[in-house]
Formats: structure tokens, sequence, C-alpha cells
């Protein structure tokens, strides 16, 4: 048998509900809170990815799928959304705006990860991006999003982590110092850390390795090594938080794998879902447009990882209730008629349908009950002959004659 590739996973029918109601509630949000969709390519240069995450983050250390175009172009799959927002951003010069540019998106990332519950190798993303203001509202903002988004879903015992990592100056001094508290217990560090000692230091302060945690537990923390204007944008940050009522919890551990993230970060945790607990994560970005080349432009956002969203979900999730009228024709003139009746009922915005598995009338209400069908309309030839058709309540049975040049408009008007 055909298998999918190792860490990929189908959304099959029953789960793809779940999946359009997760979607509707982000887009629904968005638009709420002032963000237009963008839609950007699953692929993009490899150098735009190596670039603005940084050749010293997991992501672009062991995780990008990169393969050579036919001209011999690197090319990589999108393991992130940012990345290719801002690209986008910048090419069609979205930041010539009077306005802060408000964006959202939802879809496919890559990464060549050990897939186990929780961490696949495609996996779907609803993130948002502010570009342009560096007030501490604009952050409260989008936490505030992401904070309704888990609420409208029904998640619970939900904690929002916050922290502040500073400008790339201020870490700068904070990086000097905890290098110098990190020499001498190198030996107490897993080998991944002993490498991040040199390459990227800040990462050993997230590491899930019992061992680093810890060492690194009477660590210098860094908001004691903030400058004055990012402590109290930070302050203000907390306070907006505070104002609308969202709780938070200071997490100085929190430092986020991607190079290009100043100040404020986040994350959102659930106590449901094991190891891979992470369901949103986020934070101010702001050197990264320059990165690419673009105007200095402070910015912020979030990426939620869908799928964790979807372990989390416990309330069924139905589609709307549409009545199902079932056409059930039988014989060689009902068969025909009745798919004409069809096509017309669908037509009209009804929703309609039919089983040509089944030729019987018994095999097809059969069918109508599998298909969870409201109602049937029956058509065999006598019915044909009699102009008439026999509209059956799947549930009490009951039926009724109608004429069925009226069918249509009588299902329309509700009977
Ligand atoms: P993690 O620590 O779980 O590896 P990360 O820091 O790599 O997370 P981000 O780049 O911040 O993750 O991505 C945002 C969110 O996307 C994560 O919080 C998580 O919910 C989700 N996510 C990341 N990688 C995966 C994956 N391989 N499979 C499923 N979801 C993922
Ligand atoms: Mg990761």
């Amino acid at each position: 048998m055909l298998r999918s590739v190792k860490g990929l996973k189908d959304i099959l029918p029953h789960q793809a509900t779940q999946w359009q109601h997760v979607e509707t509630v982000a887009r629904t949000l968005a638009a709420q809170y002032g963000f237009s969709e963008i839609r950007i390519p699953i692929f993009e240069f490899t150098e735009l990815y190596a670039r603005s995450i940084g050749g010293t983050t997991d992501i672009v250390e062991k995780e990008m799928y990169t393969f050579p175009d036919r001209d011999g172009s690197s090319l990589t799959l999108r393991p992130e959304g940012t990345a290719g927002v801002v690209r986008a951003v910048l090419e069609h010069k979205l930041l010539d705006s009077p306005t802060t540019r408000k964006l959202f998106y939802l879809g496919q990332m890559f990464r060549h990860e050990r897939p186990q519950a929780g961490r696949y190798r495609q996996f779907h993303q609803f993130g948002v991006e502010a570009m342009g203001t560096e007030d501490p509202l604009i952050d409260v903002e989008v936490i505030s999003l992401l904070w309704q988004f888990f609420s409208a879903l029904g998640l619970k015992d939900l904690t929002l982590h916050m922290n502040s990592i500073g400008t790339i100056d201020d870490r700068k001094g904070y990086v000097h110092t905890l290098k110098e508290f990190l020499a001498q217990k190198l030996n107490s560090l897993c080998g991944n850390c002993q490498r991040r000692y040199s390459t990227n230091p800040l990462r050993i302060l997230d590491c899930k390795v019992p061992l680093c945690q810890e060492t690194t537990k009477e660590a210098p923390i860094l908001i004691d090594y903030l400058s004055d204007p990012s402590k109290l944008h930070f302050q203000a940050v907390l306070d907006g938080l505070t104002t609308l009522e969202i709780p938070f919890s200071l997490n100085h551990r929190l430092v986020r794998g991607l190079d290009y993230y100043t100040r404020t970060t986040f994350e959102i945790t659930s106590p449901h879902l094991g190891a891979q607990s992470t369901i949103g994560a986020g934070g101010r970005y702001d050197g990264l447009i320059q990165v690419l080349q673009g105007p200095s432009t402070p910015a912020i956002g979030f990426a939620v990882g869908l799928e964790r969203v979807t372990l989390l979900l416990t309330e069924e999730v139905t589609s709307k209730p549409v009545p199902l009228f079932f056409v059930a024709g039988f014989g060689e003139r009902g068969k025909p008629s009745a798919f004409k009746l069809l096509h017309s009922l669908r037509k009209a915005g009804i929703r309609g349908d039919t089983d040509h598995k089944g030729n019987t009338l018994k095999a097809l209400l059969r069918s109508a009950d599998k298909l969870g069908a409201e109602y049937s309309i029956i058509l065999g030839d006598d019915e044909v002959s009699s102009g008439n058709v026999i509209l059956r309540n799947m549930q009490t049975k009951d039926q009724e004659i109608l004429n069925i040049n009226e069918i249509t408009q009588r299902i329309q008007r509700g009977f």
C-alpha cells in the first residue's frame, strides 16, 4: 500500500469540520481586530530564510526542506510565515501607509523534525503581523487577539508567559555576563548547549534538558539588564494586559529561537499536551525588516500551531445544521426525473443529495438515513405519472404528497 510521507498527516472528512471551525474563528477574529489576509507562496529562495531566521537557529541548522530548482537556484519550503510576509510587504511596498500594516495568514509550514505527538513535518499555523509601530498597545492588541482566539475555541487552563529580551544592544551586555556565568559550568550542559555557548548562548536558557535547566537556575536574569526605554516598554505592555484582565506570568527563560526577535516575547502553553506544550508564540521583531533590506520598521506578531490547537478541542464541532433533502428516485422514469429535480434543488440553494449506489426505495431510504438527511423526496414511476412527489420526514416518517413543480418553492418557503 502506498503511504504518506513520515511526519505528514491527512485531515480526514470527520476532522475537517473541526479544522473549518478553527479557521473560521481565526478569520473572524482577525477581521474584528483589523488584520487583513495575505497569502504567500509555499516556497521561497532559501536565502530569505537563511538571512531572516538566523544561521544558529534549529530551523536553519537542521529543519529546512531545501532543494535545488531546475536552474540551480536553492529553494526552501516555508518553515514559518513571518519571513515570507515581510518579503511580500517589501516587494509590494505595503509599508508605504500612514497606518499600521496589520496582516494575517493561515497555512502549511514545513520543518524536518522528529515526528511525535504535536510535532509534524508539515503543520499549519495561524499567524498575524503588525508592522509600523512600537507603541506597547499594539503588543497588547496582538496578545489579546491570541488570547481571544483560544477563548473563543473554549481552550482551558492556558498560561500566557511574558518576557522581554530587550534590544540587540541590551542583549550584548547580558550575553557577555551570561557567558561569564556559564564559563565554569560547561561540563554541566548538554552537547547542544555546549555548542550554543559559542553560537547562540541565549538559547541555553530555554533548553528543555533538566541538567541544563538546573545549571542555569541561578543565571543572571535578562530583564535586569534592559535599558530604561526597554524596561518602560515592557512595563507598559504588562499594564495593558492587566487593564484588559488578561492573566500572565513572567518567564525569564522565554528567549525564542529566532534571532530577529526584540523586546516583548510571549508564549502560550497548555498543561494537556505533554512535551509539546506551546500552542502559540510570538514577539517583537524590530530588527527583521531592515535585515531584509527594508526601512527600519518596528513590528510584532505571533504564530499558532493549529495541530496542537485541534488536539485540545474538547467540544464536538458540528457543521451548521442546514437540512439535507435526499432525493430517492427509482424506476425507469423515476430515476431520471429525480435527478433533474435534484439539480433544480441545488440550483435553488437547497442542500440536496442522492446516492447512485442504491436502486430500490428501501436501499435509497437507508442511504438517506446514513447521510443524515432530514427529509427524503420519493420519486418512482407512479409519482412521475401523477406529477407528484412524496416528501418524507426521516425522523417522524410522516409523508406528504406534493406537486413536483411546487416542491422547490415549498422547501424555500419552509413548506
Ligand atoms: P517548539 O519549541 O515546539 O519547537 P518553535 O519555537 O520551533 O516551537 P515557533 O517557530 O515559535 O515554534 O512556531 C509557533 C508555533 O507553531 C509553536 O508554538 C507550535 O505550536 C507550532 N509548531 C512549531 N513547530 C511545529 C511542528 N513541527 N509541528 C506542529 N506544530 C509546530
Ligand atoms: Mg521548533
